[in-house]
């Protein structure tokens, strides 16, 4: 399991309580030049799903207020650097 599929499943803990199921099966995340998608199981539980798909990310100014905040537990920083390590392994 490499950090993409990691950073999902946290957000999926953290979020996924409050979202409906159609909405979380819509949702597509970006890690790197990565996709992942969340695909529910038969039992209903979610799966974290790589898509084949290289992805390019153009950044808009939305996209630059977003930077310094954690997108899995919204906790704010003021470097790039922190924001990316927050919720994420520190041994990888
Ligand atoms: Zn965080």
């Amino acid at each position: 399991m490499g950090t993409g599929f990691t950073l999902v499943e946290k957000w999926i803990e953290k979020n996924g309580g409050t979202l409906s199921q159609d909405e979380v099966n819509g949702m597509v995340f970006v890690y790197g030049d990565e996709a992942y998608r969340i695909e529910q199981k038969a039992g209903g539980d979610l799966d974290v799903v790589q898509t084949a798909e290289k992805v390019v990310v153009f950044r808009n100014n939305k996209h630059i207020q977003d930077e310094y905040t954690c997108r899995i537990c919204g906790e704010q920083y003021k470097n790039m650097i922190d924001t990316i390590r927050c919720c994420m392994h520190h041994d990888e």
